[in-house]
């Protein structure tokens, strides 16, 4: 059974998500190429992830699977043969899926190719321009500001080929045919939160499915965002039918207060699920109305995917000031913000696993407790009063149409403490599982 609560290696856990992250942070991604591969093989020594290659010139839906990106260097030089702007120093200072070019230009030529961030001085700024042919660099607003004329040697070092785009997949399966979707995104260069935390706590939740024996089917899907979500849809049409509900996980490591946000219909059972985890941990949380904007969670709410599909961040895309630049690194990131979030990931799940519906077997007034041992019963979770309660509205709402979450709410009490004293009156067959 998926854990509610994983607190015993927490500390091992969130060092173990820091390290993988730490270890995928140098590595240029994008939606396309060898970082994007390399990558996702790195993952595959941690969970037994099928790597999937879709070729360039692929259909899906109304786009096209894009040429495949590499790069191997870039940089602008001064006359003095300097280089001022170095990708090896950090791959932001390219636009991503920069076109190749190798010559010599004035500041005032360059000018229009350089990208900075003037309310951030210090801060590179990351871009990209994935669907029309451009080159780039990005660098501080104040290397730009120093910049005198000059002759600058400007070389990228990058191919635009046939190729294919890759995307990992793991499918853990279940006892039910019924599937439920973890998605994470992995298309960003060293940035650590906007992509790398997410990716980090798949992996780790994956493990932890893995190991429980878990009643639904999951799908743990690591692709490029917008186009490897789109692609994987496209060759997974088919199969869409099966699928209960999911998770888009990304922003999962700075230490900022947790953020749901809400599927398209806003009551999906990924929602409730969701919420309820988040309200019951007593601890500041910010809830999102849907938008049709930010990661995947788009894609899945198209009217011809439907699929109710929720996002559970820290920091949302844009809220924070360090999103998409140089400062998104690892100092801003924390182990602790990492196992905070798998923790909450795990309980949704664990949640969702355990939400039964269940009938009475003595509708007829309430069931004589006493005799069967279920009077004041201590243990499990709860305190006695509450144990007491939940008896009493399991009892109550036993009717084969509330699932264990709705009972949970209307009975204010956590859901575990209903689901265990549900698991406890099945097992004296007061109730049973519809
Ligand atoms: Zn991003």
């Amino acid at each position: 059974m998926l854990p509610f609560q994983i607190n015993s290696d927490f500390p091992v856990l969130g060092q173990r998500m820091y390290s993988l992250a730490e270890r995928l942070f140098p590595i240029c991604r994008s939606i396309t190429g060898n970082g994007l591969r390399e990558t996702l093989r790195i993952v595959q020594q941690e969970i037994p992830l099928t790597l999937h290659e879709v070729p360039t010139g692929t259909p899906a839906f109304d786009w096209v699977v894009p040429r495949e990106w590499n790069i191997r260097d870039a940089y602008i030089k001064n006359s003095r043969g300097e280089k001022i702007v170095d990708f090896q120093q950090n791959n932001l200072h390219v636009l991503n899926y920069s076109t190749p070019i190798n010559t010599r230009m004035s500041l005032e030529e360059l000018r229009p190719h350089l990208f900075t961030l003037p309310d951030m001085p210090d801060w590179i700024p990351h871009r990209t321009s994935y669907f029309n042919n451009n080159w780039g660099f990005c660098t501080t607003h104040r290397q730009l500001e120093a910049l005198p004329d000059d002759d600058y040697e400007v070389v990228i070092d990058s191919s635009l080929e046939l190729g294919s785009l890759t995307y990992g997949e793991l499918t853990i399966p279940g006892e039910s045919e019924e599937q439920i979707l973890l998605f994470a995104h992995c298309c960003h260069p060293s940035l650590a939160n906007d992509n790398l935390s997410g990716i980090a706590v798949v992996v780790e939740l994956a493990k932890i499915i893995r190991a429980s024996s878990p009643r639904f089917t999951y799908r743990c899907v690591f692709s490029p965002a917008a186009i490897g979500c789109i692609t994987w849809l496209s060759q997974n049409q088919s199969e869409l039918s099966k699928v209960k509900l999911g998770m888009v996980a990304a922003l999962l490591g700075d230490p900022g207060q947790l953020s749901y946000k809400k599927t398209q219909a806003g009551n999906a059972l990924i929602d409730r699920a969701s919420l309820h985890i988040l309200r019951h941990r007593n601890l500041p949380f910010r809830t999102l109305e849907f938008s049709p904007f930010g990661y995947d969670e788009r894609q899945f709410a198209s009217p011809g995917i439907n699929l109710p599909v929720g996002r559970l961040t820290r920091t949302p895309n844009g809220a924070y000031p360090e999103y998409h630049t140089s400062a998104d690194n690892m100092s801003l990131i924390t182990p602790n913000a990492m196992a905070d979030s798998l923790a909450t990931y795990c309980a949704i799940f664990a949640l969702i696993e355990n939400n039964h519906v269940y009938k009475s077997n003595f509708p007829y007034c309430e069931p004589q407790l006493g005799k069967r041992g279920l009077y004041r019963t201590t243990g499990g979770h709860g305190t006695p009063e509450q144990r007491q309660m939940a008896i009493l509205w399991v009892l109550n709402q036993a009717n084969g149409e509330h699932d264990l979450l709705d009972i949970a709410e209307r009975a204010d009490l956590q859901f575990e403490i209903i689901a265990s004293v549900a698991a406890e009156l099945a097992a004296a067959e007061v109730i049973r599982k519809v």
